[in-house]
């Protein structure tokens, strides 16, 4: 005991008692610094992991690349950035790339609305979709007859709180009322992560998430969600499963110039549009849906009635400028780029640019590949550029989430699309700035 006295004197617990307060303060500042991108990003699963194994690495970067390569934004002008421990969050495809073209627009999209105006529930009583605006209507059909992407000849218009309301609109108005089953919903994997949930959460007795089409083998009647261009990986796709009793809900969110090539009108018996991915314009929460049959559309429409009593009259009228500005820009171009002009430009650099930067990972890491196709709309054999990045991890490392997330890179693990962890789905939509964080970020990875 007197040994041990000797051992630890007063100085050396003093010291001892130092260095463990300078560390729990230390603990304290980097708890805080994640509390705080926590309030940006309440994405409960990523918080608690970034919390148990992620602890920011310095690593030094070797070179910023690709700092001088084409550009349309300002923000691109910027410095390379230097600080390896922001977390840069590609989880979500939140479309902040096309706000450069927007703000150029200036009062050409803006809108105002007197506090008298949009104050009625009601807007074309006559129409079966009662609250749709007949000003967002026409632009939307002008908007698919500009660019020749969808068939509005012989189809109701049901306008919708986001394409995400419209989604569960079809299957209420698809399912059988009075089947002692509820119907299956499925959709080949990779398929859109928000799909299983989305159909689960109400625990609906109407209709059940049956899990990836090409697996399903459950005899009777079903609805097939097909998306083309898909979300993750960008393949243009059609139904897999083809029986008589299939009913098919098409989620064409991203069939437009800028992440593919144009090849045909769609024309199906129910399409789903997004203005989130088409204008960026997500904020707005507008969708549409373009439906034969009058019975669907009209159950579609009882659903949102049910549900939200219609859709905002004043998103329905700011859309309908944003849509018109996109049309005047590819009909009525006076020298200046139209809008899909810009998006595609944007899109194909940074998908240079990202292949540039796998392709320095040495085979660490993979994308898919396109091959070019005719594109209607731009007159001409164009690859597609889709709004994520399907990666794949390929040596030795089986969470590929996770280890994007030791370098402070948020993603979606294919888990969620129904695939494995090799796998994450990346954002190419987010800002300039993220954008250029990322490759530059991928850049400091040592593959070795
Ligand atoms: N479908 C797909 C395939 C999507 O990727 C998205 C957006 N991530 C949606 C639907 C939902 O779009 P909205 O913002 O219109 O609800």
């Amino acid at each position: 005991m007197a040994k041990l006295q000797s051992l630890f004197s007063m100085r050396h617990l003093l010291v001892l008692s130092l260095a463990l307060n300078v560390s729990l303060i230390l603990r304290i500042i980097y708890d805080s610094q994640l509390d705080l991108f926590f309030y940006k990003y309440p994405h409960q699963g990523q918080i608690s992991n970034l919390h148990t194994h992620n602890k920011p690495r310095l690593l030094i970067s070797s070179s910023f690349s690709n700092s001088s390569s084409s550009s349309t934004c300002e923000d691109h002008h910027q410095p390379p950035p230097k600080n390896n421990n922001r977390v840069i969050n590609l989880d979500h495809g939140d479309p902040r790339v096309y706000e450069a073209f927007w703000r150029e627009t200036g009062e050409k999209t803006t809108i105002r609305i007197a506090g008298w105006q949009s104050m009625s529930y009601f807007s074309d009583v006559s129409n079966v979709c009662w609250f749709l605006e007949p000003e967002f209507a026409e632009e939307v059909v002008r908007l698919h007859r500009v660019v020749g992407n969808a068939v509005t000849e012989d189809r109701h218009l049901v306008v919708g709180t986001g394409s995400s309301q419209l989604f569960l609109a079809a299957l209420y108005a698809l399912s059988p009322t009075h089947s002692p089953q509820p119907i299956s919903v499925v959709s080949a994997s990779p398929y859109y992560s928000s799909y299983p949930s989305m159909t689960d959460y109400q625990k609906s007795g109407l209709y059940k998430w049956g899990g990836d089409a090409d697996k399903f083998d459950k005899s009777g009647p079903y609805i097939e969600l097909v998306t083309s261009p898909n979300n993750p990986d960008g393949c243009v796709r059609r139904s897999v499963l083809n029986r008589s009793e299939g009913l098919l809900v098409h989620d064409l969110a991203y069939y437009w110039p800028q992440y593919t090539p144009i090849s045909s009108p769609s024309n199906h018996d129910l399409t789903l549009f997004t203005l989130s991915k088409t204008t960026g314009h997500a904020g707005m929460r507008i969708g549409w849906a373009l439906v034969k049959d009058k019975e669907v559309a009209k159950k579609m429409t009882k659903f949102i009635e049910l549900n939200t009593i219609g859709v905002s009259k004043d998103s329905q009228l700011r859309a309908a400028k944003v849509l018109r500005a996109v049309s005047d820009s590819c009909e009525l171009q006076g020298g200046g780029e139209s809008f899909f002009q810009f998006s595609h430009k944007i899109m194909s650099d940074r998908w240079k640019q990202l292949r540039e930067a796998v392709q320095r990972s040495n085979g660490f890491f993979s994308v898919p590949t396109f091959s070019p196709s005719f594109c209607t709309f731009f007159n001409q054999n164009l690859e597609p550029h889709p709004a994520f990045v399907w990666l794949k991890c390929e040596r030795n490392v089986e969470d590929c989430e996770s280890f994007l997330r030791g370098h402070n890179i948020l993603t979606r693990s294919g888990t969620h699309f129904g695939v494995s962890q090799q796998y994450v789905r990346i954002s190419m939509l987010d800002t300039d700035e993220n954008f250029m964080h990322f490759l530059h970020r991928l850049s400091t990875i040592n593959f070795r």
